[in-house]
């Protein structure tokens, strides 16, 4: 029998009549003979509403309460589509993240998979239920604690299922109709890229892109899996695939420049970003690096420039995470003695050109570095083979990223 995940993301899932509709498109699965695991999100901005109830009773509620406080979420979604499911007459079971045999890590918001037992899962199925799963968490076997995946995490968990348990489909339904050029909100012209490789879908959500969790991307491509982002609003229309290999559809059009010209698959930005210079010793500051890596890791972030000369380190984070950082670095926590840490470029905006080839076509940097120029001030800016990535103020990332796209993807 055909098998596919469906994951329904917050809005998707924001209110009753959503999960009505959505108990609908499941239903409609279920009667083409389908099986069908859903995961679901917590409804629309619970999972901040419960943040904020949190930090309304303590400035650092403890990182154990909080995962026992934000898994309720999931848990409400799932019971409730499984109460709309049951009134459609369909046979149909929820589960936790712990009773579906998600293990985890013992990091407390930020827990990485092990592995997925699934039995539960296999048992409902096996006995013609439509399974719910709550997303976005697991169980330490370790400390047998509930854990969360970082925020956005039920497409992590979607993606982790669908690998564990040989899905022949897994389809994601969001707020929007696929994966972009750009943010049509920024870019009015940005179109659905309609299929995307596995590596470019990563760099973009590593970049920014707030369509798809870095992670599930990583445990996609590793597992060789295609998977669908389609609109929960729109459910038949097709949206973005992004499968292991093949180059987009912008990709695969051999334009004026020739077969060789780099790719650009999308821009994208993070904004609220500034830069953290630490000063350290030669001897010092490979473990403190590696220390900092990990304590950002711990906050669900990873720099986006992330560099170290002589003793030097210099990494582009979020503001955010460069308090944290500072403090940690101010306390002693992240090396052998307290550390004072310069924070620069406070308020700016790390736009994110993803391609592949940049390094055989410097004049595409060109390209992209004028485009930048011409409707901001580029502050910094790095280039690696499948990423350029150029800081501009905060003020200035809506301008510069249409420029990017007007230059790089519409005109080509
Ligand atoms: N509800 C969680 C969050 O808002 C997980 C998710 O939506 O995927 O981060
Ligand atoms: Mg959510």
């Amino acid at each position: 029998m055909e098998f596919v995940v469906q994951k329904y993301g917050g809005t998707s899932v924001g209110s009753i009549e959503r999960i009505k509709l959505v108990a609908d498109h499941v239903a409609a699965t279920r009667a083409q003979g389908v099986n069908v695991v859903v995961v679901v999100s917590a409804m629309g901005e619970q999972t901040d509403a419960l943040i904020a109830m949190a930090q309304a009773l303590s400035a650092d509620p403890s990182r154990r309460e909080l995962d026992m406080l934000l898994t309720s979420g999931e848990r409400v979604t799932m019971a409730l589509l499984s109460i709309a499911l049951s009134e459609r007459g369909l046979k149909c079971v929820s589960l936790t993240g712990s009773q579906s045999g998600i293990l985890t890590d013992e990091n407390h918001g930020n827990a990485r998979i092990q592995k997925i037992l699934g039995d539960r899962i296999r048992q409902g199925l096996s006995g013609g239920s439509i399974v719910i799963v709550a997303g976005f968490q697991g169980v330490s076997p370790k400390t047998k604690e509930v854990t969360t995946l970082g925020r956005g995490g039920s497409d992590l968990s979607a993606v982790a299922l669908a690998a564990v348990l040989g899905a022949g489909r897994c389809e994601l339904y969001k707020d929007v109709e696929g994966v972009f050029t750009a943010d049509p909100r920024l870019v009015p012209g940005a179109r659905k890229i309609a299929s995307l490789p596995w590596y470019a879908m990563s760099e973009l959500a590593w970049a920014g892109a707030g369509v798809l969790h870095a992670r599930a991307a990583h445990v996609a491509s590793r597992f060789g899996l295609t998977v669908e982002i389609r609109s929960s609003f729109k459910p038949h229309l097709r949206g973005t695939v992004v499968e292991p290999s093949t180059e987009s559809d912008v990709a695969m059009s051999i334009d004026k420049n020739g077969m060789e010209q780099a790719i650009v698959h999308a821009i994208t930005c993070k904004q609220h970003m500034c830069l953290l210079d630490v000063e350290a010793s030669q001897d010092a500051a490979g473990k403190m690096h590696a220390g900092i890596l990990e304590l950002l890791w711990h906050h669900g972030e990873a720099p986006v420039i992330n560099q170290q000369v002589s003793g030097r380190l210099r990494l582009m984070v979020s503001e955010k995470a460069a308090q944290v950082l500072k403090e940690a670095l101010a306390t002693g926590r992240l090396g052998e003695k307290p550390m004072s840490v310069n924070l620069t470029l406070a308020g700016t905006a790390a736009v994110g050109v993803i391609g592949n080839g940049f390094l055989q076509n410097p004049e595409q940097v060109a390209e992209a570095m004028a485009a930048a120029q011409k409707a901001g001030h580029v502050l910094l800016w790095d280039v690696r083979n499948q990423v350029l990535t150029i800081g501009v103020k905060d003020s200035e990332a809506a301008a510069v990223v249409k420029s990017l796209h007007d230059a790089l993807i519409t005109d080509h």
